[in-house]
Parts: structure tokens; sequence; C-alpha cells
């Protein structure tokens, strides 16, 4: 017997239509690229996303095509999303950290009909544009005044003004399970790989995590996310605040400390999310020049591993809560939160911090299990090291175009790369990306666990693991620490200052300075980088 309720499609534009409706005191404030200010609401984000699909669609945009955005946080991004996906075409964000040429090979791939780009991103875009194979139509994120000087193939258009002749269209009626978002992996081996993201798929990702073991967001907060668009979906917030009602603080191309602090404090943020490398440089920053946050109440931490140091200082020193997180461009991308839950919500701080060192808890939606090597399933006994393998309807089934098939197996099981334990609570533990695993005399050493307990040293800046040639043991850890302006803390104080706080085995074998830890675009340590940098490293004897 089936059920007799609505078939009523999870599609975003959904969200959109309701925060028009009921949540008509949210605010949206935005850094322009061009520096100023903007305020905007829900309810006329909505009209404009529509007349953007009026205005994709005379220009030839059918259901189904690749709409690509070059674009920081700012309202315009978050029209072309609504507007896009609400047409049934797909937003496929590029990352302007790449390569030119790994950019435009995305475009390529994705097979973009229109690229829609910020004016600060012209030169680069005039360096891609005779690579690129299917982009017949050119739209700049300005105003017709603002339109750049540009050679491209084709004359661009100003999206003001692409608007402003524009009516609303109605949105497009299809299945949820059509085509929403394309994004590509920050693939630090190999091509890059399409996600394709559902509708059906960015509206549970939505639901999934609003519900999470941490009470995100409501319609009294004021949301920042420094994470970009174009980096995992910026974790949601373009769907989840919506239908929260909170409010959206989207910060440009501006994202160095000072910046994200005078927004933060202008506005009245409440809640921000961004990767470790961030708040490094907010927390410097406070510390540098004697300043207290007054209204952020808590911080969103993941893209990498938050360091035991990070933590206690925004809770202990500036009282904001701090809530880890583990995700993937792959699932949308939340998988994991970490929040003290019963009986561990009365730990005492030092307990308490060593907790939210994990990854956390699965988000509802999320199946998780560490296996070995040939699939059996590990214990959960936070000891058990495995690869990390899940399910879910917010995570990949397949990547787009057939890349990386080995990931997914015949259970729907996706292997996420990911090496990782899980204690008898459900708190899962990152130890590594299988490929950075160090593994000495066959056991298996966390390269995540040491970095984030060496940057709890006063002097050091960042710090990064890797595993180094070893004639008995195979390999062997070597500690890569960038030292704090003005601190010229030696390797034997570091190296005693991780005794105690890590097995005897796992001490690294030596430690090197450098004057900076090199990121990925999506802002993770690049360890391809150092490992090539410090191939020839001899450890002594
Ligand atoms: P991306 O798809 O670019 O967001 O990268 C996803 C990868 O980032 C994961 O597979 C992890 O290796 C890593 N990652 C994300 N969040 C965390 C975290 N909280 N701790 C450790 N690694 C993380």
């Amino acid at each position: 017997m089936r059920g007799l309720m609505q078939d009523w499609p999870l599609v975003v534009h959904k969200i959109i239509d309701h925060a028009a409706l009921y949540h008509k005191g949210a605010k949206i404030v935005s850094r322009s690229v061009e520096g100023s200010l903007h305020r905007t609401g829900y309810e006329e984000i909505r009209v404009r996303a529509r007349k953007l699909s009026a205005a994709l669609a005379r220009r030839g945009v059918k259901r189904g095509d690749r709409v690509a955005t070059l674009a920081w946080n700012t309202w315009r991004h978050l029209e072309c999303w609504y507007g896009i996906a609400g047409m049934g075409a797909v937003y496929h964000t590029l990352n302007p950290r790449l390569f030119p040429d790994q950019i435009a090979w995305i475009v390529n791939d994705g097979g973009a009909k229109v690229l829609m780009f910020d004016a600060c991103f012209a030169p680069l875009v005039e360096q891609i544009a005779p690579k690129l194979r299917h982009v017949e139509c050119y739209i700049v994120l300005s105003a017709a005044g603002d339109l750049p000087k540009m050679k491209l193939p084709k004359k661009p258009i100003a999206y003001e003004a692409a608007i402003a002749a524009a009516r609303e269209r109605e949105w497009d009626r299809f299945d949820e399970n059509q085509a929403c978002g394309l994004c590509y992996t920050s693939g630090t081996t190999g091509n890059p790989k399409g996600v394709l993201y559902s509708h059906r798929s960015n509206v549970l990702h939505a639901l999934i995590t609003a519900v999470g073991p941490a009470v995100l967001a409501r319609p009294s907060d004021v949301m920042l996310p420094v994470v970009p668009m174009f980096h995992a979906n910026a974790w949601g917030a373009p769907f989840m605040m919506p239908m929260t009602g909170t409010s959206l603080v989207l910060p440009g191309p501006r994202l160095d400390p000072p910046s994200i602090y005078a927004l933060m404090e202008s506005e009245g943020v409440t809640l921000a999310a961004g990767v470790p490398t961030v708040w490094l440089g907010l927390l410097r920053y406070l510390e540098e020049n004697g300043l207290k946050l007054t209204t952020l109440k808590k911080v969103l931490i993941g893209g990498a591993a938050a360091p035991l140091a990070m933590i206690e200082t925004f809770e202990d020193r500036y009282g904001i809560e701090v809530i880890h997180s583990w995700g993937m461009t792959e699932m949308s991308p939340v998988g994991t939160m970490c929040v003290p839950k019963p009986p561990l919500d009365t730990l005492p701080p030092a307990e308490r911090h060593a907790l939210q060192m994990k990854q956390g808890t699965p988000v509802f939606g999320v199946e998780m299990k560490i296996t070995d090597d040939s699939g059996r399933e590990r214990p959960r006994d936070g000891a058990s090291v495995g690869r990390l393998k899940i399910r879910g309807p917010a995570i990949v089934k397949a990547y787009f175009k057939g890349a990386g098939k080995s990931a997914f197996d015949k259970e729907g099981w996706f292997d996420t790369g990911d090496v990782a334990s899980i204690d008898a609570h459900g708190y899962m533990t990152i130890t590594d990306r299988s490929k950075d695993v160090i593994k000495s005399g066959g056991e298996w050493i966390s390269s995540v666990l040491i970095e984030t307990l060496a940057m709890g040293h006063p002097s050091v800046a960042e710090a990064a693991v890797i595993g180094v040639a070893h004639p008995r043991w195979n390999e062997r850890p070597l500690l890569i620490v960038a030292r704090k302006p003005g601190c010229g803390c030696g390797a034997a104080e570091l190296l005693d200052f991780l005794s105690g706080k890590i097995a005897k085995w796992w001490r690294p074998d030596a430690v090197v300075f450098v004057d900076e830890i090199p990121h990925s675009a999506t802002g993770k340590i690049l360890k391809t980088e150092l490992r090539r940098r410090f191939a020839d490293f001899r450890l002594p004897a």
C-alpha cells in the first residue's frame, strides 16, 4: 500500500519562495566587488533571480544547460544560483584560486554555455576565453557603467542591464532529481572530478544540517559564510539560511582578517563558517590588536582539522562556541558535527576540548563506517582505524561523466579517501587522507593529530607533518613548522612540547622551519608540494 500524501518536489526555488514570503525581515548584506556595502532581502533576491531566469532563457539557456559562475560571495551570486536552478539549468561554480588552465579545463569538462563572472576576474576570463569550447555568452556581474573593457570572443553583457530588461519568469516545473549544481573537487592529484548536485540533494542537505546536532541558525541569527560559494556549496549556507530565515552577511572578495572582523562587528554576525586558516588569521588579528568579537556566538570550523589551541582560544578566551565539522564536496558537503552530547556534555573543559578535536557524529542522512582494505568493517572502538565510507541522500552516487568509478561499491558506499576511527559514542576522528598516511613499521601515524597539537605551541603559526623515507621503518614523520613573526622556538622545544601528548613512536624524527606552509585552492595544507620539496630530506641517523 502506498501513502496518500502529496508529491511535493524538493526543489531549491521553493526555499527562496518560502523565505520571500515568510522571512521578509532577514537582511542580506554583501561587500560588493566594487567595495561598497550592498543591502537587500530574500524577497528582492527572488524577484531578481526570476528575472535572471528570463534573461538566460532569452539567450538560449535551456533545462540541463550548465551556467558557470566565477564569483565571490555576494547577493548577485546568490541570485545566480536561484535564477539558474529555478529554470532547470545547472549552476557550475569555479574556483578562481586554481590555475587558469585548470579553470578552463573544468569549464570545458562541465560544458558551460554561459560564463557569469565578477568584474575583478575580467583579466582571468580574457586569458581563458580562447580555450573555452562551449561558452556562447559572457555576463559580467556588474552594472552597465562598471563593465570592464575586455577582449572576448563575444561582447560581454552587464548583469544589471540584462535583469533590468527582463520580466520575472515563472519557475520551471520538473522532477526533484533534476540536476541543480556542479562543483569540482579540489583534486590535488589527477584531474578534478565533477559532483553534480540535484535539487533534492540540496534541499535535503539544508534540512539535514538545520536539524544537525548543533542548532546552527534561527531567524534571529546573522550568518557569515567566509567559505566561498565556489567551495563545496558554501557548506549549504545559500540554501539553509533562507530556509531558516537567517540573515546573511556575504564578504565578497575581502577575506582578510581586518575586513572580516569589521564586517562581523558592524553587521552583528552571530554565526560564521570557514576553514582553520581563516580563523588562524582572525585570532592573530584579535590578539595583536587587543580586540574582542562582541556579537559572534558560534563558529563552524571545517575543511581541515581544527587545532586544539584554536578551540581553546575561541571558547575559553572569547566565549565563542566551536562546532568542528567534517565534510566533502561529494556530500553537499556536511558529514559530521562535533557537539558534546549526553553523557559527554558535562565533561570538564579540558576533556570537552579534546572531544571537540574529533570531527564529530554524523548528521541524520549520513551513514558511516570504517573498513579495512578488503572492505571488512572495523570496530567502533576509538582505536581501530580504517577507510571511511559513507552513504546517504545528499552524497554522490557517481561523478560527472563517470570519473573516479573505483570510489563506489555495489552496496552504494562511497569511499571518502579519508582514514578515520569511530569511537563507542559514534564520534569520528579523521587521522589522515589515505594518500597522506604515514606508515611506520606497518603501523599508521596520524599526521593530522600531530599537526593540530603542534599548533598549540605559542610560537607556531602553522604546522604540517609528512612521512619521509626511512631505511628501517619505511617512513617516519617530519614536522614542518612556520613560526609566528618574531618567535624563535627550536626543534627540541617543539618535540618536548609534544611529548606526553602523543605516543612515543609518533614523535617526529626531525623538525624543519619554513617561512610559510603552502595551501591548496580550498585552504588545505598542500602535502603534495611539501612531499616534493622534502623528497630528498635525510632524517638524522
Ligand atoms: P573538500 O571537498 O575540498 O571540502 O575536501 C574534503 C576533504 O577535506 C575531506 O575528505 C577531508 O580530508 C578534509 N576535511 C574536511 N573537513 C575536515 C575536518 N574537520 N578535519 C579534517 N579533515 C577535514
